[in-house]
């Protein structure tokens, strides 16, 4: 029969999928020799049963109850004992850590009976009754969706009549009150402990499908059907005095990712109290004062996991009477910033070698910091200061709920200002750029989660007051959709919108990307149309502008006019009359580019949108001429109709301009870059051999000496299943997977993404956004088949991608399997691009070493 529980001290086999990140934490610190509590884990396994028959598996909790047994053993105390009663946590825990997702029940175990049980034993009636009123708020809580303010507000009503500040004011007499009263709020609260067990682990099945759980996993990219373990953990006391407490703790700064211990502890409390934000913490360090043995022993026991681990380690740990004991160790989430401080101090170390390094990095992380900031130099004095809970600048309207996040963000940014946050309020932090609250440390939901999400977040920023809807904030009121900026690296927030400027990339930044730039394999280009965004992306390491797009040359006061006499030419001649006055214009651009990229290639792409888009609308038409233009060259649907190399054949003229610009400039400009001239949105080898035709023969009247590649953008179904044909006329392709995803799928992306895309993902029919994250086994298919014909004919054909996908590590790790030369993608990406080219040759070399060692 399938086994479904485990004890900590005993083997599984089965690893994180199995017993669940804080199982195997558990199983592997208790391994160690290190002070772990008593206790068991029913498996994932277990989980995906319940879910398949939404019932627990047959033979499970008798299996459950042969491990209780055990436990007894072990401890030598007795479920349900009135003399001493053995109570335990039930925490959930999947493979994949989801913070605050899951629920977890404390001091399981307790009825009228144990409590004085517990009350004897201890000697500390207050602490039995502190216990009691946890376990029904809790299991009311999580087990049968009782609404936690009832439990809250009778607390509160307690407090003020006692005239109670803190929890920890009120007696063991309150306390008794206390417990009466929640039972009269929760009546069926099932008094036999086996029976509250077996409850509360459905519980924590049911809630890896609740909707904050769900909406988890879909932003956090986590299957739906891993489930998730449960860990039956005997109950150590934080909250039995003054010898006792609990904390989290950090190996490293996670912040910073200094190597320094960094944490919170709050003495005489249980841990949910941190991790909710509840009451405020005092930093780690407090303890060696007050708890100096149980402080020493924790030092070590981090030094341990991190040697064991090979990486920063986040911990859970209560001191119950001066013993300390571990409940969780994990790998620790981090900001981008320490992610890369801390993965070059364990390369300086010696702990890790700089391949581990550079594979441990997220690259979707490091979008964090090439976000914009606050400029230092222009910033004005914050209105406020709160803790610098996670890094980087956001300006947003104010919103003081979840559901309004969500409901706004569709017209413009948003700040989720907030007392403080909860599992509950995951879809709003997910539509917010940043997160503001009142409360909580630098480990409550809201840092913790906002960390992970890589958004700014200021917490604990108590001088700002919320009341019904209004925000009142160094004097001023604030409401909904009033715009306010803050700084999540150093806590300040400002009223108003504060300028930002580019970010810098700081040297674990540049020394991490030059350890994946001797790994990687895949050359990183950038997108970029002017001299200022090349500068930029030569800054972060491109190696070439993959695509520059021309449409902007077209634009502009000077310009714009020229182009309408263009298009409103009756003929030919009165075309390139208006062309020639273009030329200049475009040169100088070209020239600025190609300087910038002195001696790297840089691929131009000639005119692709229709030309309707550089005409007013049909009211603004200045002259009935206009008007009739306007008219012709309306078009049912312009994605389809006469752009690309479509307009450039009927056209030839603009193209001929566009190439004369483009070799002036080239043999202008000495040191040129190597110039590769691209053709839009090619689908016969027809289109392409004429065009080259046109590309070679104005080349050698105007710079018949300097060297230029001629290539297409392969956007259309049709050019990569006859990229074999297409190929004979093309020095390179160039995916264009935007229109490559479009034409593909048959969607129109503006069309699709905030319409039935939207309602898609949120369906699940698709997992993800096809134009975000490239549709590897459809659009990729097509891609293949391109790449395999078109070097089928021509082997040396330089490919590259530069389409969105081309900055999405994903991606980029799929063209890495095509072999393609080159990815290209915005400038503010292409760090993102060269940590996940390097991933994907390493994780290329991990399997070939593993097909190589037989396994
Ligand atoms: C593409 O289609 O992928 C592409 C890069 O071109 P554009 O986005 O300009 O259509
Ligand atoms: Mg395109």
């Amino acid at each position: 029969m399938a086994r479904y529980v485990y004890d900590f001290d005993e083997p599984s086999g089965g690893g994180r999928e199995l017993l669940g990140g804080k199982g195997i934490g558990l199983a592997e610190m208790t391994l160690m020799g290190l002070p772990v509590p008593a206790g068991f884990t029913i498996t994932t396994d277990a989980c995906r049963a319940y879910m398949q028959t939404a019932d627990l598996p047959k033979g499970l909790e008798e299996e459950v109850a042969e491990h209780v047994r055990r436990l007894e053993g072990k401890t030598g105390k007795r479920f349900g004992d009135a003399g001493d009663p053995l109570l335990v946590s039930v925490r959930s825990g999947a493979a994949v850590s989801m913070p605050g997702m899951m629920d977890t029940i404390l001091n399981l175990g307790l009825n009228d009976d144990a409590v004085e049980g517990l009350a004897a034993r201890t000697g500390n009636r207050r602490f039995a009754f502190d216990s009691y009123r946890r376990l029904l708020q809790m299991f009311g809580e999580v087990v049968d969706g009782i609404d936690p303010h009832r439990f809250e507000d009778a607390l509160s009503e307690l407090k003020a009549q006692r005239g109670a500040r803190q929890d920890t004011d009120l007696t063991a007499e309150d306390l008794e009150q206390l417990v009466r009263t929640y039972q009269e709020i929760y009546t069926t609260f099932p008094a036999e402990p086996t029976e509250q067990l077996i409850r509360a682990v459905r519980a924590v099945f049911d809630s890896w499908e609740t909707p904050r759980a769900q909406v988890y996993r879909r932003a956090n990219d986590i299957p739906d059907d891993l489930g998730t373990a449960v860990n039956v953990v005997q109950m150590v006391f934080g909250n039995k005095g003054e010898r006792s407490g609990t904390g989290v703790a950090f190996t490293r700064n996670p912040s910073t990712g200094a190597n320094e211990l960094y944490g919170e502890f709050l003495a005489n409390a249980q841990g949910e109290d941190v991790v909710a934000g509840i009451r405020t913490p005092q930093p780690v360090e407090s303890m060696a004062e007050v708890l100096p043995a149980a402080y020493r022993q924790l030092l070590e026991t981090l030094r341990r996991l991190e040697e064991r681990y090979r990486d920063m380690q986040d911990v859970e740990f209560t001191v119950e009477d001066d013993r300390l004991y571990m409940l969780q160790t994990r790998s620790a989430k981090r900001t981008a910033a320490a992610a890369l401080k801390a993965a070059t101090d364990m390369v300086d170390e010696g702990l890790i070698s700089r391949e581990e390094a550079v594979s441990r990095i997220d690259p979707g992380q490091l979008d964090q910091l090439l976000h914009p900031m606050i400029d230092p130099a222009s910033a004005p004095e914050p209105a406020t200061r709160g803790l610098n809970a996670s890094p980087g600048a956001a300006s947003g309207a104010i919103v003081f709920d979840a559901d309004a996040a969500v409901a706004r963000s569709a017209t413009g940014p948003v700040i989720l200002v907030r007392f403080e946050t909860t599992p509950d309020d995951i879809h709003g932090m997910i539509a917010s750029q940043g997160i503001l609250t009142v409360h909580g440390g630098m480990t409550s939901h809201a840092a913790v989660v906002a960390r992970g999400m890589g958004k700014p977040c200021v917490a604990g920023c108590d001088e700002l007051e919320l009341q019904n809807g209004i925000a009142r904030l160094a004097g001023t009121e604030l409401r909904e959709g009033d715009v306010i900026t803050i700084d999540g690296g150093t806590g300040n927030v400002y009223i108003g919108e504060v300028p930002l400027v580019a970010p810098q990339l700081n040297d674990d930044f540049e020394t991490v990307l030059r350890w994946a730039d001797d790994l990687r394999r895949l050359k990183v280009r950038a997108n970029a149309d002017t001299p200022d965004d090349a500068a930029r992306a030569r800054d972060f390491g491109a190696e070439g502008i993959g695509l520059c797009r021309t449409e902007h040359m077209f634009f502009g006061e000077e310009r714009l006019a020229v182009v309408q006499e263009m298009i409103l030419a009756d003929d030919e001649p009165g075309r390139r009359a208006a062309l020639e006055r273009l030329l200049p214009f475009q040169q100088s651009d070209f020239e600025g580019i190609f300087q910038a990229m002195a001696g790297l290639p840089v691929t131009i792409r000639l005119l692709d949108p229709p030309l309707h888009e550089f005409l007013p609308s049909e009211e603004q038409a200045t002259s009935d001429k206009m008007r009739a233009r306007i008219r012709s060259l309306r078009e049912a649907n312009p994605m389809l109709g006469t752009r690309g190399c479509r307009l450039g054949l009927i056209f030839p003229e603009i193209y001929e301009m566009q190439i004369r610009a483009i070799a002036r400039a080239a043999k202008s400009v000495g040191n040129a870059a190597v110039v590769e001239i691209m053709h839009p949105l090619v689908g016969f080898p027809e289109e392409l051999r004429r065009l080259r035709d046109l590309t070679e023969r104005v080349w050698s009247e105007e710079a018949p000496d300097v060297p230029r590649a001629i290539g297409t953008m392969i956007e259309l179904p049709r050019a990569c299943v006859r990229a074999d044909e297409i190929a004979a006329d093309a020095d390179f392709f160039s995916f264009g997977t935007n229109d490559l995803t479009q034409t593909t799928l048959g969607m129109s992306r503006d069309d699709a993404e905030g319409k039935f895309l939207a309602r898609y993902l949120e369906d699940g029919v698709l997992e993800r956004n096809p134009f975000e994250v490239l549709d590897q086994s459809g659009v990729g298919d097509l891609m293949r088949l391109g790449v395999e014909r078109g070097r089928g004919v021509k082997a040396e054909l330089k490919i590259g991608i530069c389409g969105e996908h081309g900055g999405e590590p994903r991606s980029v790790a799929f063209c890495h399997g095509l072999r393609l030369d080159y990815v290209s993608c915005s400038p503010y990406r292409v760090p993102v691009a060269r940590l996940a080219a390097a991933q994907a040759a390493l994780a290329e070399a991990g399997s070939a070493q593993y097909v190589a060692a037989g396994g």
